[in-house]
């Protein structure tokens, strides 16, 4: 079993909303692993903490609950003036006296999202599957399924626009297809009289504006 470094009873292990701790009963000091500490504390404290611990100028007052080996007497600053903090460099850990975890400068607080209740949270997730689904079956994002028949890659290979899962055609298009008919109809006549036709509307480059060009 751990033991308290500064009253030598049992430690508890306890779970929190950052992690697992070790609490002492009988003093209420508490032993944190850095990664915990990362969660809530301010990264700038840590990082002084830290870089004073691995210089171990200070006298080692108690002994490391895991290791056994003696803990680094860290000076540091919190919310209500200076304090010493325990260090075992080797094991990440650190050691508070119950004032002292509390006078640590916490992280500002969390996004609106982490706020949020758990079943909220849940439901935001499922409403951002449902969303990417959704793109990924109408091929929003270009990984729509192949087209099923052959032909229907033509268009796509001869670089021309292709739209998939698009909206079926709410109205006839009269007057593309009556367009499209106008011209079928004037370029086959043509035919019958190709020498004049071509004479009289094929492209001279010399006369370029004919026509209105
Ligand atoms: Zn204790
Ligand atoms: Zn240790």
């Amino acid at each position: 079993m751990l033991t308290c470094p500064k009253c030598q009873a049992g430690l508890e292990k306890r779970s929190s909303d950052n992690g697992i701790f070790w609490h002492c009963t009988s003093c209420d000091g508490r032993a944190a692993t850095l990664p915990l500490l990362r969660r809530s504390v301010q990264p700038e404290f840590l990082r002084a903490l830290w870089v004073s611990a691995n210089q171990g100028t200070s006298a080692a007052h108690c002994r490391c609950p895991f290791c056994n080996r003696p803990m680094a007497e860290v000076p540091a600053t919190g919310v209500s003036g200076e304090f010493f903090l325990d260090v075992c460099t080797s094991c990440h850990l650190v050691w508070f006296d119950l004032q002292e975890f509390q006078a640590l400068p916490q992280k500002p607080p969390p996004t609106v999202e982490a706020e949020l209740p758990a079943d909220a949270r849940e439901k935001l997730a499922l409403l951002k599957v449902e969303c990417i689904r959704e793109r990924a079956e109408s091929g929003w994002e270009g990984h729509g399924a192949a087209p099923a028949e052959w032909w229907q890659w033509l268009p796509a290979v001869l670089g021309m626009p292709v739209e998939t899962a698009s909206a079926a055609t709410r109205i006839r298009p009269w007057a593309t297809w009556g367009l499209a008919i106008l011209i079928a109809a004037i370029s086959i006549l043509a035919f019958f009289d190709l020498e004049n036709a071509v004479e009289r509307f094929g492209l001279i480059p010399a006369q370029y504006g004919r026509y209105g060009g």
